[in-house]
């Protein structure tokens, strides 16, 4: 059990990072009994703790008692453990002359991090302030320089090194479905569903350019093949006559993801008002938000998709900062689809502090906005689905991956080649971390002039073979708000043995837990650099109580 004394300010994020990290804690008791103590404050609190971790920049009276001189770095710093980086915003404390250098400073490789006994045990001190990183991420998200970085999870796989390095075992639910490696939610924003509705404006225009002009370009770059400059011009060409109403119109069918996700299930976010900009954000209020479709104009695909076992959600206009909105807005795209509408994802990603609070007065159950439209990777520097700590109920499921990120000119910019290895990257990191992988390739995606088909099918054929489980994302809030519901504690009997007591409510429809028992790694508390973050544990299923005892 892990007890965690901190000051009453930091308890939200405490609470919220430890949903995230789901072991056996508390918040300190004078009576508790703990194995491991987090302490923030400046007076260590009575215990009787084998390893108590002290996080913080300021300096500590251990530091001095300790005959470290401490020195401090403000603000955009990196430290490093198992090698890996580890971005920080607060500040960074390091410990020149300290033998235990598990982390370290990137700039200057200095240890933020010292070991000295004390009467029961071992005193660590971890030069940074985990719960204000941990609410900052949360709150106001990475910039883009830094959405490689799964930010929170590593500070997660941190803490556990530090204590299973101690020679403490951990018990966790981790962030990973029975039966599965990761969690996939696959979904598709619905902007431009037909191309007849955008008759000489500057989506048309963009259009021919790029399937003209555009495609020869790709071609000498090696972007593009002969193959798809016949499909463009003859796109291009076709379009009078699509206007005219003589031919199919080059965009419609996005219900073809059905067939491209046979066997799958994804989520389509679906606008609710035509030729409405909706209001500005922070300036960046254009008359080119507003959609020239409804959700009534793709009411028969969308039913195909709602039969199909798949979720409509609401792609909001104004509902990230207005309620009353928010709720219009998802009756109408309910009542034109006769469903429920749970979720949400704001049309152009727009979003700010309070719109976690505004969409649970709207009603719904969870946002997948908190992404970037210029890059992909961790902007609440995780993949897993968490409380905003404005939110009293809603989650959110952060978006990871956006088609138009890795291949528009003005954002990434990527070749075929270039954009694997990026997201390849990031599939590697839910394997290691678990959590949920969220995905968003558009309507029109798949269709003249952008041809992105062939790398989604890649994309999907690579997940298959990770053993995911494809949640819409509804199911993929679900599972988590289950996993928030479990409970689970760990006591040692004996030396060698620890007794787990956990338990979830059962439900048939979702994938169920597993409780992870990480052995303590006793004698390599040393003060070298660990290869590897993940260390040797064993994993229990978990799909209602389990009352058992491990050997370590
Ligand atoms: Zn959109």
């Amino acid at each position: 059990m892990i007890g965690v004394a901190v000051h009453s300010t930091e308890q939200d994020a405490v609470a919220e990072f430890f949903e995230l990290f789901k072991t056996t804690w508390e918040f300190h008791r004078n009576d508790g009994r703990y194995d491991v103590l987090i302490c923030t404050r400046k007076q260590i609190p009575q215990n009787t703790a084998k390893l108590v971790l002290l996080y913080g920049v300021d300096a500590m009276v251990s530091d001095t008692d300790a005959g470290f001189c401490v020195k401090l770095r403000r603000g955009g710093t990196r430290l490093v453990h198992g090698g890996r980086q580890i971005p920080i915003y607060g500040g960074v404390a390091t410990f020149p002359g300290s033998r235990f250098a598990m982390v370290t400073e990137e700039g200057t490789g200095e240890p933020a991090t010292f070991t000295r006994s004390s009467g029961n045990g071992i005193v660590l001190r971890v030069g940074y302030d985990l719960f204000h990183e941990a609410r900052h991420v949360l709150n106001a998200g990475q910039p883009a320089a830094n959405a490689g970085s799964a930010t929170l999870d590593l500070h997660i796989a941190l803490l556990r090194d530090l204590i299973v390095k101690s020679g403490i075992p951990v018990v966790e639910i981790p962030p990973v479905p029975e039966g599965h490696n990761f969690i996939v939610c696959l979904t598709h924003d619905i902007d431009h569903p037909a191309i007849r509705s955008h008759c000489f404006d500057h989506t048309m225009v963009g259009f021919l350019y790029r399937a003209m002009v555009g495609t020869v370009v790709s071609i000498c770059r090696r972007r593009k093949t002969l193959r798809d400059l016949r499909v463009n011009w003859t796109a291009a060409l076709k379009l009078p006559f699509v206007y005219l109403g003589m031919a199919r119109d080059v965009w419609s069918g996005f219900d073809r993801y059905l067939e491209l996700e046979s066997g799958l299930t994804s989520t389509y976010f679906a606008i609710p008002t035509r030729n409405y900009p909706g209001r500005p954000l922070a300036g960046n209020g254009v008359s080119r938000r507003a959609a020239r479709y409804d959700v009534t104009d793709v009411r028969p695909q969308l039913q195909k998709v709602i039969s199909s076992g798949c979720e409509v959600g609401l792609h909001g206009i104004d509902t990230w900062a207005d309620s009353t909105q928010g709720r219009a807005e998802r009756e109408r795209v309910a009542q034109a689809l006769s469903t429920t509408v749970a979720g949400v994802r704001m049309h152009w990603l727009f979003f700010d502090e309070k719109s976690p609070a505004v969409l649970e007065r709207a009603g719904f159950s969870y946002d997948s906005t908190v992404g970037y439209n210029e890059t992909v990777g961790y902007r609440a520097g995780t993949t897993q689905a968490y409380k905003p700590l404005a939110a009293n109920h809603l989650l959110e499921l952060p978006l990871h991956i956006m088609d138009t990120a890795l291949f528009f000119p003005n954002y990434l910019n990527l070749s075929e080649e270039d954009a694997r290895g990026m997201v390849w990257k990031l599939i590697d990191s839910a394997e290691e971390f678990g959590g949920a992988l969220t995905i968003n390739w558009h309507d029109r995606s798949i269709a003249p002039e952008r041809l992105w088909e062939g790398f989604y099918l890649k994309l999907l054929r690579e997940l298959k073979r990770r053993g995911v489980w494809f949640a819409t994302a509804a199911q993929a809030v679900s599972w988590f708000r289950k996993r928030r519901s479990a409970v689970v504690e760990a006591a040692l009997v004996e030396e060698g043995r620890i007794k787990i007591k956990a338990s979830v409510k059962s439900d048939s429809k979702l994938p169920g837990l597993r409780v992870r028992v990480h052995k303590p790694e006793t004698g390599k508390s040393a003060e070298g650099t660990p290869s590897q973050l993940s260390p040797a544990f064993v994993d229990i299923a978990l799909n209602g109580t389990i009352d058992t005892e491990v050997k370590l």
